[in-house]
């Protein structure tokens, strides 16, 4: 048989899934494992979401929708773009996707050829480097400062004649950082100079402890040259709905619906109804899980202090990332093995010395984990 196909060969599995599957399958085998190696709120979504999707559904929403969103959708982004983003937004600089790694996927094809580089800041989320590999692309990474997880001049060093773009996560996953006002005008003056697009994956921008969010399209002429990424999945608790979004100019929109209406054709449309519901409702819903998750995080990084651990500023997201001194890899693995308790080893995100352990799990299974790696042990 001829050889399947080399690019799609080179792909690393994405470690989160991939440790999550083998954390199902050992439940499945009856053994009580407490799975903290995915991010994924532990809470149903909002009762009026669901309503208003059920309630869509019933009204025969059911038909294939326009390629970039229902106009209903497309509007309440940009006027949410607009308001809490702070910069200019029309409906046709949006697009729905089908969550937003399809947001990332799409963009990365929409921008790139051949080659070119894309600078990607570690630790870095499992998804970026494999939809730049798609689109052809070379990811060159650039190890942030493991102290204060910001951004500083040394990037500059990564900068060349093949470099395309430079795509951020602030809110951070995996390290709960968030990027302040210099590294942000950082990324945004480096893409002035250089003439670079930017990706900034704003997903967890709900979910930030004491820091303010700031959306790199708002500085200066970077909504002109920026596909700002974002979704329904963490702030409304929509994992399984699979909705995401990317705002970006008009020419880069046009880009990624063409590979939209080729692959997906549209996001699931009584899906959007429920979305429409997300952003126009009371917001109240995203503040108690906000806040749920900030009394989770304040124990879990305090317990793993008590034990002699210490993490990564825990700002924003749902992950403590946690420094250990041996294989992250072999710790991870007794974790799981030995107490039952499943989390993602750093070499994951580009950074080996590090574990990622979620909090979006009650504090009952929040506690029974930290006294399970506390027996097991491994710094
Ligand atoms: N970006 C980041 C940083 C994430 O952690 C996730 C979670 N998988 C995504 C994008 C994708 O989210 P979704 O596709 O569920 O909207
Ligand atoms: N973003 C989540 C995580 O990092 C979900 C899994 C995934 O899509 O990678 O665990």
């Amino acid at each position: 048989m001829k050889q399947l196909s080399a690019k799609v060969a080179a792909i690393a599995p994405s470690a989160t899934i991939e440790i999550t599957n083998k954390a199902k399958k050992m439940q499945r085998e009856g053994i009580d494992v407490i799975s903290l190696s995915i991010g994924e709120p532990d809470f149903d979504t909002p009762k009026h979401i669901t309503d208003a999707c059920i309630g869509a559904l019933k009204k025969g929403e059911t038909h294939y929708a326009p390629s970039n969103g229902i106009p209903e959708l497309l509007a309440a982004i940009s006027e949410k773009i607009a308001k809490e983003n702070k910069f200019a937004c029309e409906p046709d600089q949006v697009i729905v996707t089908c969550g937003a790694k399809d947001a990332i996927y799409e963009g990365m094809e929409a921008v790139l050829n051949p080659g070119d580089e894309v600078i990607l800041p570690t630790p870095a989320w499992v998804s970026y480097e494999p939809c730049v590999q798609m689109a052809g692309g070379k990811t060159v990474f650039h190890p942030v400062n493991q102290k204060t997880f910001q951004l500083d001049d040394s990037i500059l060093e990564k900068v060349n004649a093949k470099t395309k773009m430079i795509s951020i996560n602030s809110p951070s996953n995996p390290s709960g950082a968030v990027f302040d006002k210099k590294s942000m005008k950082l990324v945004a003056d480096l893409c002035e100079d250089h003439d670079l697009y930017a990706m900034s994956d704003e997903i967890y921008e709900k979910l930030i402890y004491g820091k303010e969010h700031i959306s790199l399209a708002s500085l200066g002429d970077m909504a002109q040259r920026t596909i700002t990424v974002n979704g329904f999945s963490k702030a409304y608790a929509m994992t399984g709905w699979r909705l995401g979004y990317a705002v970006a100019p008009k020419p880069i929109i046009k880009a990624m619906s063409r590979v939209q209406q080729h692959s997906v054709s549209q996001a699931t449309t009584f899906a959007m109804w429920g979305a429409v519901a997300a952003l126009r409702g009371d917001q109240k819903c995203v503040e108690s899980m906000r806040s749920e998750f900030d009394r989770r995080r304040k124990f879990m990084v305090a317990e793993l202090g008590k034990m002699g651990y210490t993490c990564a500023p825990a700002d924003g997201a749902f992950y403590a990332f946690v420094k250990v001194t041996g294989d992250d890899n072999k710790i991870a693995t007794d974790w799981l093995e030995k107490g039952h308790v499943a989390a993602t080893p750093g070499s994951s995100f580009y950074a080996p010395g590090w574990i990622r352990l979620s909090y979006a799990a009650s504090m009952e299974r929040l506690h029974e984990a930290m006294e399970r790696i506390k027996k097991v042990g491994g710094k």
